[in-house]
């Protein structure tokens, strides 16, 4: 069997990559996924989509997103749940608030209506907000939230719609290269010949890099999260905090999910959870929003950020092999950029340039530059 374009890895990236070649009229395509659509960090992630960044580039590729969410249902034809609440964005330090007033001037040059908030400000409109030691908030309502499960679920029956095939419990075992360029892949149901191959391989990144040989600078950590019991409260928007390392949103079912960073988790792939996670982020939250007091967890479980050194994605053609494609190292903002993200590599591929995003700074050659980006990530 042969392919134009093969993908590795059905989360929001590769179906989103397919969904966008077949826009373009490639439709000589095949993502493979190991297990089932959407069972790696897009399916366990909390489906946030943010637009207050502090670079113009990553503002500019997440408004480009946003565009794409609002015309998902009518575009692809599946309701991802999508909810533009706003999120606010609250500083419990110094340094951090100074910086986001620099962001909040950058985002409303790029056309983001953002807004800064003082503690007062935000007591006034939300007094359900514990604001001891908030220095400041920010506050953009066009950004939201969505259901990453249906967004992928979504991106690949429009694909396969156009002819693409999807193939599922299949995993991609080894990557046959010629003369420094990638021409088939062995998976678990045969051999595939292709002239372009993408890893999107999210947590898996690094091993699939391996297998033409790359030393990807990518590796993978844990991230807990959980949702509780629906609680008859209406909280709008989704809450971040960097500083307080957190971030929360409530269910179109009344739950509320949330989670947050562990500085100690080692590389590597670990879908377990712990009881030190469930405890430290319930007396985190019930301090900051203490209407979430008796309120009992559900569910728990993990997913892994897929980090770079720099914690933005690595996105475009290796320089190592021709012909083979990175969209990896999503951090924790891999679904909300992944619309401009699957437009611009689907650009890349079929015209050799992208014409909507630049992402030329998210080369693999940025790193051993000493260029530093932004580190945006709970
Ligand atoms: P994945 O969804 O991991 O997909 C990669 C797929 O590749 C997997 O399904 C895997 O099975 C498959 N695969 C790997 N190797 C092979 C192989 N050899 N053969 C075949 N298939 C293979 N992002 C946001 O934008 N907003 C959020 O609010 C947010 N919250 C998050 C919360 C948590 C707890 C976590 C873990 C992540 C969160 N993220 C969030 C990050 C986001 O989930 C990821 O950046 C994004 O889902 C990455 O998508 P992906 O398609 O690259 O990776």
């Amino acid at each position: 069997m042969k392919y134009k374009v093969c993908i590795i890895g059905g989360g929001i990236v590769g179906t989103a990559i397919a969904y966008f070649l077949g826009k373009l009229g490639e439709t000589s395509v095949a993502v493979f996924e190991k297990r089932y659509l959407s069972s790696g960090a897009t399916g366990r992630c909390g489906g946030g989509i943010r637009q207050q960044w502090s670079t113009e580039a990553n503002v500019r590729l997440a408004m480009r997103s946003v565009k794409f969410f609002e015309r998902f249902k009518d575009d692809v034809g599946m309701d991802i749940e999508y909810k533009q609440g706003g999120y606010l964005l609250l500083s419990f330090s110094e340094e951090e608030a100074k910086q986001f007033e620099k962001n909040v001037k950058m985002q409303k040059e790029q056309g983001l209506n953002v807004e800064i908030l003082t503690p007062k400000m935000v007591k006034n409109k939300y007094p359900f907000i514990n604001i001891d030691n908030l220095i400041l908030a920010t506050f953009c309502q066009s950004d939201g939230h969505a259901n990453p499960h249906k967004a992928t679920f979504g991106y690949a029956k429009a694909a396969r719609e156009m002819g693409i095939d999807v193939y599922t419990h299949t995993e991609v075992n080894s990557i046959d290269v010629k003369n420094g360029e990638v021409c088939g892949i062995n998976t678990s149901k045969g051999y595939f010949e292709c002239e372009v191959l993408v890893n999107a391989a999210g947590a898996w990144s690094k091993e699939v890099g391996k297998m033409v040989g790359v030393d990807l600078p990518t590796e993978s950590y844990r991230h807990q999260i959980f949702v509780t019991e629906p609680l008859n409260f209406f909280f709008p928007f989704m809450a971040i905090s960097f500083s307080g390392n957190f971030y929360m949103r409530q269910t179109l079912h009344g739950q509320f999910i949330m989670g947050q960073g562990d500085k100690d988790e080692k590389p590597g792939i670990n879908e377990n959870v712990t009881f030190k996670f469930e405890k430290e982020m319930a007396k985190k939250m019930t301090k900051l929003f203490p209407f979430l007091k008796n309120l009992r967890i559900l569910r728990h479980w993990s997913g892994e950020y897929n980090m770079s050194p720099d914690a933005q994605p690595i996105l475009g053609e290796s320089k190592d092999i021709k012909n083979f494609y990175y969209a990896v190292g999503f951090s924790g903002h891999g679904f909300m950029l992944a619309p401009a993200v699957g437009e611009a590599i689907a650009e890349l591929i079929v015209y050799g340039k992208t014409l909507h995003s630049d992402i030329s700074h998210l080369n693999t050659e940025r790193f051993g530059k000493g260029i530093i980006q932004e580190k945006n990530v709970v």
